[in-house]
């Protein structure tokens, strides 16, 4: 996107209440503006060509500056209820679009594949796929990280961590002024953030097994999966099966290079939506969420311009280097991959009291002694 026009929009749309009015009411609905972004109108057309094998649904509406943008869920395979499944997440935050693009790829991927892949078909036959990958259209509009009300949609849930948490990035409640916004308090969820964890109750966690991928791109040096908690440092009641998890995606991709640890190895923070679907969903079902951080300093370093622009920080911009992050659908069909073959590999009885050992010692041992 030209750097004038997200200039123009965060003018526009993330200013204080009372210019946001003031230009909601006199200038709405700045025509001058586009009325649509790249990765919603790559979605659509996707939604579009592969309209007969998808089921696709508009979980909710978000608006901005006269625009309105639905979220879009869309599924595929198996419709037996307690077929394993896997959901893939992205857009949570409107300045990543790095996650979006993953996804949107993977999707592509999938449906020229269904035209003659065997084992894809047959693998769709017993597990269902879902697709959630633009949850913060408007923010991704404006150019923003949280959605139009200021509120960052990853510090929006109503849990709050159980130790100290970073100044402002553990999420703050003093305004929608200042990054990292959870909301008031005691309000209701934002509409993404609510429809989010509808379809992760709803066609996700009530299964007996589901993975969820929520792809987003920060600051770091490396590219980390993350797994609950974010809220504390207390081990997650999963953890057996994320360790056979992550062995068994180091196997796969032995350079793969990611950091593959809990949330709260890095920091901790208040209202990660994760830890507050993890804890709802039952206790007797193996809900396993995670999420994908591409660094962006790795980005940064090779091209330092990128450090001027919002978007930069946050995505490669030099096209070799977005391909390069692109050819990594491979993680997405790996985790597929995991849920087809479960019955393999979820470990029961003595073998999980012996891999929530392991576990403990990889993760957890150096920080306790
Ligand atoms: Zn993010």
């Amino acid at each position: 996107m030209v750097r004038s026009q997200a200039i123009l929009r965060h003018l526009a749309c993330r200013t204080p209440i009372t210019l946001q009015f003031f230009f909601a009411v006199v200038m709405q609905p700045l025509s001058f503006l586009p009325d649509s972004f790249a990765e919603y109108e790559d979605l659509k057309t996707i939604l579009d060509q592969g309209s007969v094998s998808f089921e696709i649904q508009a979980v909710c509406d978000a608006t901005v500056c006269g625009r309105q943008f639905s979220v879009y869920t869309a599924s595929i395979g198996s419709t037996d209820p307690l077929a394993p499944a896997i959901g893939f997440f992205g857009g949570i935050h409107g300045l990543e679009r790095i996650g979006s693009q993953l996804v949107l790829d993977y999707m592509r991927a999938l449906l020229a594949r269904l035209e003659w892949d065997e084992l894809l078909v047959r693998q769709l036959q017993s597990i269902r796929l879902i697709f959630m990958l633009i949850v913060n259209p408007s923010g991704m509009w404006a150019a923003t990280r949280a959605n139009p009300n200021g509120v960052d949609l990853m510090r929006n849930a109503s849990q709050n961590a159980d130790a100290r948490v970073p100044i402002l990035a553990g999420g703050q409640r003093v305004g929608a002024w200042l990054p990292w916004y959870r909301g008031r308090e005691g309000e209701p969820m934002e509409v993404e953030a609510a429809a989010l964890l509808r379809v992760v109750e709803g066609q996700l966690a009530w299964r007996p097994l589901s993975i969820a991928l929520d792809c987003h791109s920060g600051c770091g040096w490396s590219d980390s999966i993350w797994f609950p908690y974010a809220r504390t440092r207390s081990l997650m009641p999963h953890l057996p099966e994320m360790y056979v998890l992550k062995t068994m995606f180091e196997r796969a991709h032995p350079h793969h290079g990611y950091q593959f640890e809990p949330q709260s190895h890095q920091y901790l923070l208040h209202g990660d939506l994760w830890d507050f679907a993890y804890d709802r969903a039952p206790s007797s079902n193996v809900f396993l969420p995670m999420t994908l951080e591409l660094g962006s300093w790795l980005w940064i370093k090779k091209n330092p311009r990128q450090l001027f622009s919002r978007q930069g920080m946050f995505n490669p911009v030099k096209a070799h280097r977005t391909a390069r992050v692109l050819r990594r659908p491979r993680i997405c069909s790996t985790f597929s991959r995991a849920v087809f073959s479960s019955q393999r590999w979820l470990p029961q009885g003595n073998r999980r009291e012996q891999l929530l050992q392991s576990a403990i010692d990889h993760w957890y041992s150096e920080r306790r002694a």
